[in-house]
């Protein structure tokens, strides 16, 4: 069976992961994400989610409006709620999985703070139409949520750059994997200052403790996705039985993670520093797993295949279908595990009901016809029809 999703872990992660803590593991870390970024400054969180929170402070937004896709982590807005802000949604452009910047500029205010354009699944965000935006409303701060995108490209340019800041996600379901954590981006030294002392004042230290659950967490990891022992996984996740360990959000609450205050662990950042290491050649495989599954199912009848954006860095190869249960059994007997990355509209959830103030048809689509393709490998062997 091949996962719909696979960290790219290898031996390097592992000795990096044993090896005995340093005083500056976390700065490492920060500094070699930045320089692959193309950033000043990188700053490190234990989640994504708390990056932005305190982002969203640092930039002084407080009772502001924030725009974001409807359709996307239900964790974005969590943190835009709790930093005391309003989240206002705006649905996917049609024929695309990415927030329509023209509903996007529609809905800003003189009390929008920021807005959050997300290359969602990896396909770059129109940096063009978006620096139209910025002119034309210069008050409204840019965010670039790069957790699924990463370093994507927009006719040559990388999207994190084009922001006053970028935020980027780094559980093991991302392109590279911190085993959990987070990162905030910018070129900006005061903002970068500011963050870097708010995150100071008001995280814990990472306890041993969280260093140790870190790592058994990682070394469970390897196995859970080898080819041999993936079925015993999957028909476990099949169950419910793993909800503990991969549900990492409830969507019926707004809230984080009893331990979003508690700083990324040294064991953390030695893993995702050599995972940096690794990016370009992570991203190469998956735009080449991408070419391959859009050869294999061109032409197909009942499945839209994603757009062909260059610059594209595939965090997942997502199609929209016509019958998603029969896709996935068609795809289980070829032995290939399809995802349904995010099946559900932020503003269509219950605890979302007062953020509702606008209709998604686009985004409500998507959240019930959208699969992933595995990009970890591909479908080399799969045997399709
Ligand atoms: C994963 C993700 C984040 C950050 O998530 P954390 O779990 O808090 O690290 C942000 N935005 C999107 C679109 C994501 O998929």
């Amino acid at each position: 069976m091949i996962p719909k999703l696979k960290p790219s872990l290898g031996w390097r992660e592992l000795a990096a992961a044993v090896r005995p803590p340093r005083d500056d593991d976390v700065d490492r870390f920060e500094r070699g994400f930045a320089r692959e970024m193309g950033q000043r400054h990188a700053v490190a969180f234990p989640y994504g989610r708390t990056g932005l929170l305190l982002l969203l402070e640092a930039m002084g937004l407080r009772d502001h409006q924030v725009i974001c896709p409807a359709y996307t982590c239900a964790v974005v807005a969590h943190a835009i709620v709790l930093s005391g802000n309003r989240p206002v949604f705006a649905d996917c452009r049609e024929g695309e999985f990415n927030m329509d910047l023209e509903r996007a500029e529609a809905a800003v205010t003189d009390r929008t703070g920021a807005i959050l354009p997300t290359s969602l699944f990896g396909h770059p965000v129109d940096l063009d139409r978006l620096a139209e935006l910025r002119a034309r409303h210069p008050h409204v701060l840019v965010i670039q949520d790069c957790a699924h995108s990463f370093a994507a490209e927009w006719k040559g340019r990388p999207v994190q750059r084009e922001g006053d800041a970028a935020l980027f996600g780094l559980n093991v379901s991302k392109t590279i994997t911190s085993v959990y954590g987070g990162m905030v981006t910018t070129d900006d030294d005061d903002l970068a200052e500011r963050l870097r002392r708010l995150r100071d004042d008001r995280l814990h230290q990472a306890t041993m403790a969280k260093g140790m659950r870190r790592l058994l967490y990682l070394l469970a990891v390897y196995p859970a996705f080898a080819e041999r022992l993936y079925p015993l996984v999957d028909a476990l996740q099949r169950r419910g039985r793993l909800d503990r360990f991969v549900c990492y959000y409830d969507d019926r609450t707004i809230d984080m993670p009893g331990d979003h205050l508690e700083a990324m662990a040294p064991v953390e950042a030695r893993v995702g520093l050599v995972q940096v290491g690794r990016y370009r050649q992570v991203v190469d495989r998956r735009r080449r797993a991408a070419n391959s599954w859009r050869s294999l199912l061109d032409g197909e009848e009942g499945i839209i295949l994603p757009p062909d954006t260059e610059g594209a860095t595939y965090s997942h190869f997502s199609a929209v279908v016509d019958d998603r249960s029969r896709w996935e059994a068609r795809a289980r007997i070829a032995g290939v595990e399809l995802g349904r990355v995010i099946d559900y509209v932020v503003p269509e959830l219950p605890a979302y009901a007062s953020y509702r103030d606008d209709v998604y048809p686009v985004s409500v689509h998507h959240s019930r016809t959208v699969v992933n393709f595995p990009v970890a490998s591909g479908p080399a062997g799969v045997r399709w029809r």
